[in-house]
């Protein structure tokens, strides 16, 4: 039982932390630059966690991005509960106003996350995801037995669930607090934040999109940024965006004109 329970623990930690640092802040949002087998290094554990091709998941975020909370947008709440749940993974192309040959030129570039995409195929791309995803567990299987397997396996469905519940969860005004007048209805959400490894602190991130820290606040842990900073200072990483004083100045004059030390939607 405690082997299962560390394993889990461990493989969660490790593909979330992929997920947040790897296809989230680097690979979608370029908020930080470090070289390739540093990138490898954070995407390999969020594509193991059936997060489905590089490119693809940094396209869509980025047109979430560009389009948030408008009927644009690929999985806004607005847009129908289910449909940004998992219904708009069931598609099987980029809708017309989505293009990665466009909008994420510079992943396209990258031959191991061409080959990922199988040329904009959906379908042909989760189910290579699928198959290298169980692959994976079958060589864990193999080299060390079926407990680390399957806590290995339980640990990365248990991560696929979370970005698909922030897309959910953080656009939903009621549930959060904001500390940004932006103009969609993202918001930060401490449990969140928690599972996400630093990433529900959505209205942030909203508001800061370029920033490798989405924790602004004392009160906002974010161990994403806590492991980008260290990595910063090694060296293997060359350039970091952090939130500028005029980015900071704007959630204090936005608290002063609440009256409030957190902003509830
Ligand atoms: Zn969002
Ligand atoms: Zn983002």
């Amino acid at each position: 039982m405690f082997k299962f329970a560390a394993v889990f623990a461990g493989s969660y930690i490790w593909h979330a932390l992929g997920v947040t640092i790897g296809y989230h802040r680097l690979l979608s949002h370029r908020a930080f630059s470090c070289s390739k087998p540093v990138e490898y290094f954070w995407t390999i554990p969020a594509y193991l966690s059936f997060e489905g091709a590089p490119i693809w998941w940094a396209t869509i975020h980025r047109a979430h991005h560009r389009n948030v909370d408008t009927p644009l947008d690929p999985h806004s709440p607005r847009n129908g509960l289910l449909n940004s749940w998992w219904g708009w993974v069931l598609d099987r192309h980029y809708p017309e106003h989505i293009n990665p040959e466009i909008q994420a030129k510079d992943l396209i570039k990258d031959p191991i996350y061409q080959f990922l995409e199988q040329d904009g195929d959906w379908w042909k791309a989760h189910s290579l995801a699928a198959t290298i995803n169980i692959l994976f567990r079958v060589a864990i299987f193999v080299r060390f037995g079926w407990i680390p397997a399957t806590a290995s396996m339980l640990a990365g469905l248990a991560v696929m669930q979370v970005p698909v519940m922030l897309n959910v969860f953080c656009h939903m005004s009621k549930l959060g607090y904001r500390n940004f007048k932006t103009p969609d209805d993202s918001v930060n959400i401490w449990w969140v934040a928690l599972l996400a490894m630093g990433e529900g602190w959505h209205n942030n991130h909203h508001a800061l999109p370029g920033s490798a820290q989405s924790g602004i606040k004392d009160t906002e842990i974010d161990i994403s940024w806590m492991i980008i900073k260290a990595m910063h200072k090694m060296g293997l990483v060359t350039r970091v965006n952090v939130p500028s004083e005029a980015d900071l100045a704007k959630m204090e004059e936005e608290e002063a004109d609440q009256g409030l030390v957190w902003q509830t939607a």
